[in-house]
């Protein structure tokens, strides 16, 4: 006992030095610590906290964080919340008192977010501004001469106007041991004006061989300025105005990883795996120079922030993706520049284009491969069967029906039938209640921009007379039907004999009301398949049991049919129209690459979108090895969709990164090109150079 309360006298005098007007009973540590007398270096690896509560994930971003204070950055709100608790008794803040940190390249970032009914700050004001009440404050602290001092512009160590920050304001810190190690370690405090104490300490407090706590080397030096710190607050609310109630202040602050470097022992940027010591604080007072209370991460049980062996765990975390192939649709013509440039942008390969040797070899020498798209689509039937009616796909007469009324609207927004109910719930990021109301009225936002008809992304369904009876607006043929599958057959053999192409691509191929043929073939085959297998025919699942079925046999056999014509043939799709009840069917198919839609060309909202890509790429290898998922993302500058903004498209790519796809189709290529921004936006997130000439899905 005596040890402790040795130790708690040493607490009282540090929390005293370091301006703290602290008088509460502090408890002691959890444990005591075991002899770190013996290493040089108290390093937060040996944090005496569990892991659990200690680590922090700080990921790497890409995203331009815009250093103004406002946390609104998409990155910001995925980041990992670090809650913050009271100092000693690990009590809950009675404010909202987090924080989170983010890096990449250049900075490591600390954002903040405190909210605070009557926000104050003093130091910075401008000195005909300094209100007589700091004054009276600082001359009421018991410490004259300091007050003094500071008024007069006097200086020792501790008297720098800056230290100003830790009598008399609120303030948020930052206490950061590049490479985790107990020395070296920086201390950033900013109140809501922004401005900044920073220090540098050589070695923080230890305990000694008697279980004492003492002051080791730590020399501080607050004339040490952070090089090239960039730092903003953000003040919701109004400022020194008791008279009204605000919300809360944020701080924002980007510490280059140059003014780190010389800290380390390790690398600098840190390498993803590295871990660095940090604790993060919130300095609360209810007046001028009153106590304080103080909420931090981690929490550390003793009111001393000088020993960085209680600090916080900084695990730097890089999963930043890229996308390895890029295939994009649309007219790619003998164009050398076009090729080049296109291969700039991250494109591997390109769907459709001119069939000749010229644009084969240019597209060659640019690496990007080329396919030839096949689809089910009517033209050409009469010169194959000259005697016979196009074997074309059947609907219900009520979709018929229901196409020709619908066929007016066609290129006209309707106000989608979708109710705000039906918006598919936001994922829990860590959000405040407040984040996620925003995003919420977002995702609700974006659905009045639908049109009701889509065009097949995914059928919407059940939105007309309560019937699922949406509709293509356009003829396909039925694939049951053995003329067709012949015809299709030799739109494979003409597309593979295309000079220098890699393979065929699919598209086109599905239902033109989503879900099945009531021909007469397929009604007879229907009733055949029922039979057999014992099914009720009336009931709905019998018949999408039996359509998919059909399609998937279908696509099958157009992939090795093109693989007995060419072993090397690679196969792409893009999974349109879509099966319903089963829009992500692609996984079923042999295709290599099976591209599925993931963001359509009218607005999904990016839960949404990354759901959707995670399916696509984790289930890739369910039914078949090999088979590699592609997310689709449509993007059209046409009347027929809203158009997509650059921050719209970034935020569907990232959603797609995050679902974890790393193959990328797009539609439509010229509208990527006739907008420099689009197309930056698509080379962002692609790997480059691309890899040149690599083709096949399967090893
Ligand atoms: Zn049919």
């Amino acid at each position: 006992m005596n040890k402790k309360k040795n130790i708690l006298s040493m607490i009282l005098a540090v929390i005293v030095s370091a301006g703290f007007s602290q008088t509460n009973v502090v408890p002691p540590p959890k444990e005591t610590s075991k002899d770190s007398t013996k290493s040089e270096t108290i390093g937060a690896r040996e944090s005496k906290h569990p892991a659990a509560q200690t680590r922090y994930d700080c990921r790497k971003t890409d995203e331009t964080i815009i250093i103004d204070g406002k946390l609104d950055e998409d990155a910001w709100r995925r980041a990992p919340i670090m809650p913050f608790v009271g100092i000693t008794d690990e009590s809950k803040p009675p404010f909202i008192t987090e924080a989170r940190m983010l890096w990449d390249d250049k900075y490591l970032y600390a954002g903040y977010y405190f909210e605070e009914p009557d926000i104050r700050a003093y130091w910075g004001m401008e000195d005909a501004n300094c209100p007589d009440e700091l004054k009276t404050a600082l001359a009421a602290l018991g410490r004259p001469r300091r007050a003094a001092d500071i008024m007069a512009g006097k200086r020792d160590a501790w008297d720098y106007p800056e230290c100003t920050i830790m009598t008399v304001e609120r303030f948020g810190k930052l206490f950061l041991d590049p490479d985790g190690d107990g020395a070296n370690y920086l201390e950033f405090q900013c109140n809501p004006l922004n401005n900044y104490f920073d220090a540098w300490y050589k070695q923080g407090y230890c305990y000694d061989s008697e279980g004492k706590y003492k002051s080791r080397n730590r020399y501080p030096s607050v004339e040490w300025k952070c090089p090239g710190l960039l730092s903003a607050t953000w003040i919701d609310g109004t400022l020194n105005a008791p008279q009204d109630v605000d919300r809360g202040w944020s701080i924002e602050m980007a510490i280059p990883w140059t003014s780190l470097a010389p800290l380390t022992k390790g690398s600098c940027p840190p390498a993803s795996g590295d871990i660095w010591g940090a604790h993060l604080g919130r300095v609360y007072r209810d007046r001028i120079g009153g106590e304080n209370e103080y909420w931090v991460w981690p929490f550390l049980a003793i009111k001393n922030c000088h020993l960085p062996e209680t600090y916080g765990q900084l695990v730097f975390t890089n999963d930043l993706r890229r996308f390895e192939r890029f295939f994009v649709w649309g007219r790619a013509g003998e164009d050398e520049s076009y090729a080049r440039r296109l291969a700039e942008l991250g494109v591997t390969d390109v769907v459709g284009g001119t069939p000749s040797s010229n644009a084969a070899s240019i597209f060659a020498s640019a690496g990007i491969n080329r396919f030839q798209v096949v689809t089910l689509n009517v033209k050409g039937w009469e010169k194959k069967y000259p005697d016979k009616p196009p074997a074309v796909q059947k609907m219900t007469e009520a979709e018929v029906a229901a196409l020709d009324m619908i066929k007016g609207a066609q290129t006209t927004h309707r106000p989608s039938a979708v109710k705000e109910g039906e918006a598919d719930e936001p994922p829990d990021w860590n959000m405040t209640e407040r984040q996620k109301k925003s995003i919420e009225g977002m995702g609700r936002a974006n659905y009045k921009f639908q049109s009701r008809y889509h065009w097949g992304g995914e059928a919407e369904g059940k939105h007309w007379r309560g019937k699922n009876t949406e509709v293509l607006a356009y003829e396909v043929l039925c694939f049951n039907t053995p003329e067709v599958k012949e015809l299709v057959k030799d739109r494979i053999s003409e597309a593979l004999a295309a000079p220098g192409v890699k393979g065929v691509a699919f598209d086109g191929i599905g239902y033109q009301n989503y879900h099945a043929c009531y021909c007469p073939l397929c009604e007879k085959l229907f009733n055949e398949y029922c039979e057999k297998e014992k099914k009720d025919p009336k009931q709905g699942a019998a018949r999408d049991e039996f359509s998919l079925k059909c399609l998937v046999d279908f696509y099958n056999e157009m992939v090795d049919f093109a693989k007995s014509l060419k072993a090397d043939a690679v196969t792409v799709n893009h999974i349109w129209p879509v099966f319903m009840p089963e829009p992500l069917y692609g996984n079923r198919l042999k295709i290599d690459f099976c591209g599925q839609t993931a963001a359509w060309y009218s607005f999904w909202d990016p839960w949404r979108i990354e759901k959707y890509s995670r399916i696509i790429t984790a289930d890739q290898d369910k039914y078949h090895q090999g088979v590699k998922g592609a997310a689709f993302i449509g993007y059209y500058d046409s009347p027929l969709f809203p158009v997509k903004t650059p921050a719209k498209v970034e935020s569907e790519l990232r959603a797609i990164l995050r679902g974890g796809s790393t193959c990328l189709m797009m539609c439509g290529l010229e509208d990527m090109m006739k907008n420099d921004e689009i197309a930056l936006v698509f080379k962002k997130f692609c790997r480059h150079p691309a890899p040149a000439g690599k083709g096949g899905g399967k090893k």
